[in-house]
């Protein structure tokens, strides 16, 4: 059975544009049906001594756990040169790939956190996420993500115009 799930995709270091391709084209092997978001530019929102984000939604059918979904997705970012040992936490990097939601399961361990907590606060995943689909809703409340979206202040999110990029 697979499920479908949303990713949200993020970079700030290096290559940006190029890691977001590199990574839509490495999830386009383990999902099926791949659809994606526009690309947003965003202001950092938490260590804020950081370059300006590249964002994205990627969304998909996985056959497996979250948990291997998990690693693999950690091979990714791991695969463009991610240091995750020393870097500073939210800071700089050149890839992150987090699991916002994976169908409709609530998960709380160590390792995985389904749905994404930072998904309620954050607009640079609400707005790319609603994007691909409008009628979303947090599986652990009911809540139509759409209703959280207009609830947040202004976060420094624009479209990112990829034409001749
Ligand atoms: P944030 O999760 O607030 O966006 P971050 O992306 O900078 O912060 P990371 O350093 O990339 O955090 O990840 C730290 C750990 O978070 C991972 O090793 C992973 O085990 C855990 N984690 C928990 N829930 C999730 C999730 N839904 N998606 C991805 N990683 C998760
Ligand atoms: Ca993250
Ligand atoms: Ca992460």
């Amino acid at each position: 059975m697979s499920c479908l799930t949303y990713l949200s995709i993020g970079s700030n270091r290096g290559d940006r544009l190029g890691y977001l391709k590199y990574s839509v084209e490495r999830l386009r092997l383990i999902l099926k049906s791949l659809a994606f978001s526009r690309i947003y530019e965003t202001d950092p929102v938490y260590y804020l001594e950081q370059p300006k984000f590249l964002n994205a939604v990627v969304s998909g059918y996985f056959s497996g756990t979250p948990y291997e979904l998990l690693n693999k997705t950690q091979e990714i970012e791991d695969s463009t040169g991610r240091n995750r040992s020393t870097s500073i936490s939210r800071g700089p990097r050149t890839l992150d790939i987090d699991i916002v939601l994976f169908g409709n399961k609530v998960i709380k361990s160590s390792l995985l956190t389904v749905p994404h907590p930072g998904l309620k606060e954050r607009k640079f995943v609400l707005l790319p996420l609603l994007e691909l689909n409008p009628v979303l809703k947090d599986p652990a409340t009911n809540t139509k993500l759409w209703e959280l979206l207009i609830k947040l202040e202004n976060q420094g999110i624009y479209l990112y115009n990829t034409h001749g990029k």
